[in-house]
Order: structure tokens, then C-alpha cells, then sequence
């Protein structure tokens, strides 16, 4: 079996320029993260508050950790000191509340705005209509001083099609499209694009990708 070092050194080879690599490490061990900082990877995804609390500790600090999955409010605080993006943000309510616990101890943060496009009503996100209401209303925007809203993120359905996860990462980026040269326009920070997992980062890529979230690619298949 490659070793972690070598699934990476493969994946940021084909990444082209100004494209990021976010390690997706949930349930992988922090002997396995260790791994991959060893070889270079800075950023970092974890989906669970617990996990990325009970990780973070015992890595280096100059690692950025993204937080990828669905988070409840009542984890906020906890991941705070923590996280340098959460990709999550799936409703005003939680950018609010992001907005709170980063002024509470005083740090900015950077969010992006999940967007639900995939056929599975089990992801969470945003609809293109809310997230297009919201920022009409100015509420992506306005009274979030400590919170940098940086692009979109979004999951492509589960499945073989791949031309139904292309039309899904082409609706992403038109959206992405459309909030940056709206609500965003003045915006310095609205740059980031954030879609592609192990099966299909190629197409995300192609429709735009910042950022892709790999991990099993890397890290080999979870245990969960
Ligand atoms: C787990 C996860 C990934 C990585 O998926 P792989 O198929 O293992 O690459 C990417 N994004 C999110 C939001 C995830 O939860």
C-alpha cells in the first residue's frame, strides 16, 4: 500500500496552480495527521466539534483547521479557538452565532457558505434561493465584524453520473458567481470555492475549485 506521504505527493502533483488541498483526517488517527504535516499538508478538514477539539491540541499550531461538517450550534464556542475556517455555514442563525463566539474572545474568522446541491436531502446547506434571499437582504454581510465570509463550499450528489456532478459544481459556481459580483463585490476576502472529494476533485477542478477536500485518497478508507 502507498504510504500517506506518496497518496499526497500524488494529489498535489495533478492539483493545478491556485488550487488548495484541504486533508479531510476525520477518524483517522493523529499519527496519520502527523504523516502528512511531515510531508508539507498544512490544512486540515475535520466534520465533528469533538474530534477537531481533542486533535488540534496535539499537533502543531501552524496547522489551519478546516471545518467541514454539519455543526450544531451548541459547538460553536468549542471549536473557536480552534478553527481557522468553517466551511459549514448552513443558515444565518449560525453565521450569527459564529459572529458572537469569535467577538466573545476576540478573533476574526473566516466562513464559507454551504450551498445544498446534491440530490441527498440527508446534506445540509443552503438552497441557491436562501443563500441568494440572504444576501439580498444583507445578511451575509452586514454586522459580522469578526467573521471574513470567504466563497462557498458545496458536496456533489453521491453517484457514477458524472455529468449530473458536473451540472450540480456548475450550478455551485454560477451561485459563487453571482453572490461575488452582488452582495460581495466589495469584498476582498469572497475568493474561494471550495467542492471536490476523492472521487470527483477532477470535475470539481475543472468548474472552478479553490479548494478541494480530500480524503480518502489520502488516508485510505475510514473505519467508522
Ligand atoms: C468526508 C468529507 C470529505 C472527504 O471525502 P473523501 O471521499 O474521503 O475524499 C469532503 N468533504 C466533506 C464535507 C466531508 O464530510
Amino acid at each position: 500500500m502507498p504510504s500517506i506521504q506518496e497518496n499526497l505527493e500524488k494529489v498535489v502533483a495533478l492539483l493545478p496552480e491556485g488550487v488548495q488541498l484541504v486533508a479531510v483526517s476525520k477518524f483517522h488517527p493523529v499519527e496519520e495527521l502527523a504523516e502528512a504535516y511531515a510531508a508539507g499538508q498544512r490544512l486540515f478538514g475535520e466534520n465533528r466539534a469533538q474530534e477537531l477539539v481533542a486533535k488540534a491540541p496535539q499537533l502543531p499550531a501552524d496547522i489551519r483547521w478546516h471545518f467541514i461538517g454539519h455543526l450544531q450550534k451548541n459547538k460553536v464556542r468549542s471549536i473557536m479557538p480552534y478553527v481557522t475556517v468553517i466551511e459549514s455555514v448552513d443558515s444565518v442563525q449560525l453565521l450569527q452565532l459564529i459572529e458572537k463566539e469569535a467577538a466573545r474572545i476576540d478573533r476574526n474568522v473566516e466562513v464559507l457558505l454551504q450551498l445544498h446541491v446534491a440530490q441527498e436531502e440527508t446534506k445540509s446547506g443552503f438552497s441557491v434561493d436562501e443563500v441568494l434571499e440572504a444576501a439580498e437582504a444583507g445578511l451575509l454581510t452586514e454586522n459580522l465584524p469578526h467573521v471574513r465570509v470567504c466563497g462557498v463550499m458545496a458536496m456533489a450528489s453521491l453517484t457514477d453520473d458524472m455529468e449530473q456532478v458536473a451540472r450540480e459544481f456548475d450550478l455551485v459556481r454560477r451561485t459563487y458567481l453571482t453572490l461575488k459580483d452582488g452582495a460581495f463585490d466589495e469584498s476582498e476576502d469572497f475568493n474561494h470555492l471550495s467542492m471536490g472529494m476523492s472521487d470527483d476533485w477532477q470535475v470539481a477542478v475543472k468548474y472552478g475549485a479553490t479548494l478541494v477536500r480530500i480524503g480518502t485518497a489520502i488516508f485510505g478508507s475510514r473505519n467508522y
